[in-house]
């Protein structure tokens, strides 16, 4: 608290990001970072940024890097609007689509930054509980809402909605914008961008962050109809006009570039994952079945924030949220096989 803040500033409960230890010796499975860096050729790029090139302002529309992700996703160039980080597309579509009077809708259970962007931008909502075994229902959404967003796969449950059902969700909801936040859908998932053509009503977010293992770098996107894709450009030039700056619009291109790297990098991230959920059951886990590059587990007879913290004291960082219906799990991000062998040592001596 302070007397020089403003009314905002005290009134907000901002968003409590991972731990980002410093020093490597820690082994850090707590925010889905991916473990083995991005394609060859983004190192190349940002080696070959010239002094020119950092000189002049970047190109503020991103024309080359939009063109390029929007035709990997099937789409135009004006279907795309690309922000630094996902964090800051999904900031823009809360203040240029999601602000309504009637509530927007998310599950009770996702990621923990949208009742933050909510309460910044005074955007009424309601948390639509997921099942008990934490699966999103489509049907559980029919109620009066001035928007919808949902994470899929879900964050932090791992758990995935087919693509049959958001097509449901869209045509049940044709008159708001409904949002799908595919941080993780790379990693076992089909992209909703292939609705784009046939709902106006869609924006389909992904991120550079997790499956291209370029969290540090801060690049999203949105896709949709030029509708939407103009909304989201009038309040990013009205209030923030921070384009992509000319490093990040390089590395992106080349990731863009080296789609095998991409697959590669997924399949052994999903190899490491179903083999590490697998060791987790023998121990007295319960998994929830995941498409994403973490697993959401509740150990049988043992408190998560005590698991937590015997493996902090073992090295291993995993993620726990002391929230309602999910205090009694840990989230853990897949890292390298090494990692989770790690993990899995850990477990086995605090277990013993
Ligand atoms: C990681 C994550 C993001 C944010 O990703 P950035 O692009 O790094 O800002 C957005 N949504 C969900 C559900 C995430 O897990």
């Amino acid at each position: 608290m302070s007397r020089f803040w403003s009314d905002l500033a005290t009134r907000l409960t901002p968003y409590v990001p991972g731990e980002q230890p410093r020093g490597t010796r820690l082994i850090k499975l707590n925010t889905n970072e991916n473990p083995y860096g991005p394609a060859p050729g983004v190192l190349a790029a940002l080696a070959n940024i010239s002094a020119d090139q950092l000189r002049r302002y970047p190109d503020p529309e991103s024309s080359e890097l939009g063109a390029a992700w929007a035709a990997r996703e099937g789409l135009q160039a004006d279907q795309v609007f690309l922000g630094n980080g996902s964090d800051e597309v999904l900031a823009h579509a809360f203040a240029a689509l999601l602000k309504h009077e009637q509530p927007l809708l998310f599950p009770d259970i996702s990621y923990s930054f949208y009742p933050v962007w909510c309460e910044l931008y005074q955007v009424p909502f309601q948390a639509v509980p997921l099942r008990d075994d934490f699966s999103v229902q489509v049907d559980d959404y029919n109620t009066p809402c001035g928007g919808i967003i949902i994470p899929n796969p879900n964050a932090p449950t791992g758990r995935i909605m087919p693509l049959d059902d958001v097509s449901r969700l869209l045509t049940a909801h044709r008159d708001c914008v409904v949002v799908i936040d595919e941080a993780y859908i790379d990693f076992g998932g089909h992209s909703a961008t292939a609705l784009v053509a046939d709902h106006n009503n869609l924006l389909v977010i992904q991120t550079a962050s997790k499956s291209r293992s370029m969290a540090g770098m801060r690049v999203g996107a949105a896709f949709g109809q030029r509708e939407l894709i103009q909304g989201l450009v009038r309040v990013k030039d009205s209030f923030n006009s921070y384009p992509l700056d000319v490093v990040a619009q390089q590395a992106m291109l080349a990731s863009l570039a080296d789609e095998e790297w991409i697959d590669s990098c997924c399949k052994r991230v999903v190899a490491t994952r179903e083999r590490t959920a697998s060791a987790l059951q023998q121990m007295g886990f319960d998994v929830l079945p995941s498409a994403a590059n973490f697993l959401f587990a509740r150990h049988k007879n043992q408190h998560a924030a005590d698991l937590f913290a015997a493996l902090r004291e073992r090295g291993v960082i995993v993620r726990y949220f002391n929230k309602p219906r999910i205090e009694q799990f840990l989230r853990i991000s897949i890292g390298t096989d090494e990692d989770m062998d790690a993990l899995l040592a850990a477990l086995q001596d605090i277990l013993a």
